[in-house]
């Protein structure tokens, strides 16, 4: 929803920087794309209240200004707050430097290398405070490109005027002043808020380039608020999806979480494959999903992604190794089945293609270890849920992970790729009382008619 703000826009010369002159990011040479001028929009002419941001935002944001420094909420937060939505964190710039920061606050923690930030704690709550960022000589330390023009080491601090252009996107990139309350422009963010555009700072192919994850945040963004990706942005991400193998695999589980655990998962997904940067963070998923069997393997991917939305949408708990165990679950199927053909015993064969798929996977998103232990689990409980004879039921209902693998099996029955009736067996098994359960735990009928989905699974 555009236009919770004034459209008026009012030019004001820039006189946000009264720093500048005695900080030797000054004395560097400026970035290439800083312009003389800022749009300044008055606290009549935007819908940012202080009633919106949170109270532990609105202390940092004072302590910071009384101790001289400037303070400004930049970010997504200031970019959700004109949108009308709620923001899913505050994030602070300010030109105290880290140990400054440190200082002000006893609840303070300084984290990162790559980027040095302060997080500042209230229980829960955590304010992350980054020192305005600057352009750097090239031969400074403390900007370390690789070859191909990743930024290894972005530490240089500078103005706000610098900060603005080391931003991704124009949306991402308006301050909002707590000594006035305005909220400063350099990019043409508030023209792109309202256009629904997202349009990367600069270059597209550098900036890219420097971060490759950008592509993600790229497609992460349009998805969530439904903007569209500007041509120059949206146009070099086929060529450049490649780029993303060399961002660490432990950031790439960061932001998988982000684009699949946020609420608008499926459309990631989807567009994600468009550009080829799903192929890339899960090349087996990708391999199964080009080979389609009979639709199920789509289906059932894409199923669990709807299903897990929803739920956010209504409030419920999401768990990143239930999603990530429907990713790998075809491409082990996969390679257990080819393992199977060639003699191998199927136990054997669903153990070694689960360590194989996973070993495969973590060179590109490193999962930890505690949940592809849960994701083992979920796969190893599909093979026990096919028995619904003697004590083995109650034993699989008292697992921690029951829940879990049954979720699973119900997924795979609404997409083809499991029994419905056994599905419902176990829905029922947990609905009736003890003296029922024991009754259904006698008869073996349904292993009968489940014997058609029982190939690959039963055995396992
Ligand atoms: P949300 O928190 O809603 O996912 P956000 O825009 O706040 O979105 P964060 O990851 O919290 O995203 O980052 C805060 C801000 O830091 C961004 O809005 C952007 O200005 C800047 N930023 C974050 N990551 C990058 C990046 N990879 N390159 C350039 N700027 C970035
Ligand atoms: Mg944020």
């Amino acid at each position: 929803m555009i236009g919770t703000f004034s459209k008026k826009q009012t030019r004001y010369p820039v006189i946000l920087n009264p720093f500048s002159e005695n900080t030797a990011a000054s004395q560097r040479t400026a970035p290439p794309l800083s312009p003389s001028q800022a749009t300044f929009y008055p606290r009549s002419e935007h819908t940012v209240s202080r009633s919106q941001i949170s109270h532990s935002a609105i202390k940092v944001l004072y302590q910071l200004k009384k101790a001289g420094f400037e303070a400004y909420l930049v970010g997504g937060c200031v970019r959700d707050l004109l949108l009308g939505r709620t923001p899913k964190d505050f994030d602070v710039a300010t030109n105290a430097n880290p140990e400054q920061i440190r200082r002000i606050f006893r609840n303070c923690r300084l984290i990162g290398r790559r980027f040095r930030l302060a997080h500042v704690h209230f229980g829960d709550d955590i304010i992350e405070v980054a020192t305005f960022r600057g352009a750097a000589d090239e031969d400074n330390e403390s900007l370390q490109t690789h070859e191909d023009g990743r930024l290894l080491r972005d530490n240089v601090y500078g103005t706000l005027e610098e900060d603005v252009w080391r931003r991704d996107f124009t949306v991402n990139a308006l301050y909002y002043n707590i000594r006035d309350f305005s909220i400063v422009d350099y990019t043409g963010g508030m023209y792109d808020l309202q256009q629904g555009i997202l349009r990367l700072i600069g270059d597209p192919v550098t900036r890219y380039r420097e971060d490759p994850v950008r592509m993600l945040r790229a497609v992460r963004f349009a998805v969530k608020l439904g903007f569209t990706l500007h041509p120059t942005c949206e146009q070099p991400l086929h060529e450049l999806a490649n780029l993303l193998n060399a961002v660490p695999a432990a950031r790439l589980y960061d932001e998988m979480q982000k684009l699949f655990l946020s609420g608008y998962g499926l459309q990631t997904f989807e567009m994600l494959r468009h550009y080829g940067l799903f192929e890339i963070l899960f090349p087996l998923t990708e391999a199964c999903l080009a080979t389609e069997k009979q639709h199920f393997p789509r289906l059932f991917l894409s199923r669990a992604l709807e299903n897990s939305d929803n739920r956010i949408a209504e409030g419920k708990s999401i768990t990143p190794y239930f999603l990530l165990s429907v990713f790998l679950w075809e491409p082990i199927q996969d390679m257990a089945e080819k393992k199977i053909a060639n003699g191998e015993h199927s136990t054997f064969a669903y153990q070694e293609a689960a360590d194989e798929v996973l070993n495969r996977q973590v060179k590109s998103i490193a999962i930890p270890k505690r949940i592809s232990q849960s994701m083992r689990e979920v796969w190893q409980l599909q093979a026990r849920l096919t028995q619904c004879k003697g004590v083995k039921p109650f034993r699989v209902l008292a697992h921690p992970r029951f829940r879990a693998a049954y979720d699973f099996l119900v997924l795979r029955a609404q997409t083809g790729g499991a029994s419905p009736e056994l599905a419902a067996w176990w829905t029922q098994f947990q609905e009736v009382d003890e003296l029922t359960q024991k009754k259904m735990t006698r008869s073996g009928s349904l292993n009968q008619r489940n014997k058609k989905y029982s190939s690959t699974k039963s055995k396992t």
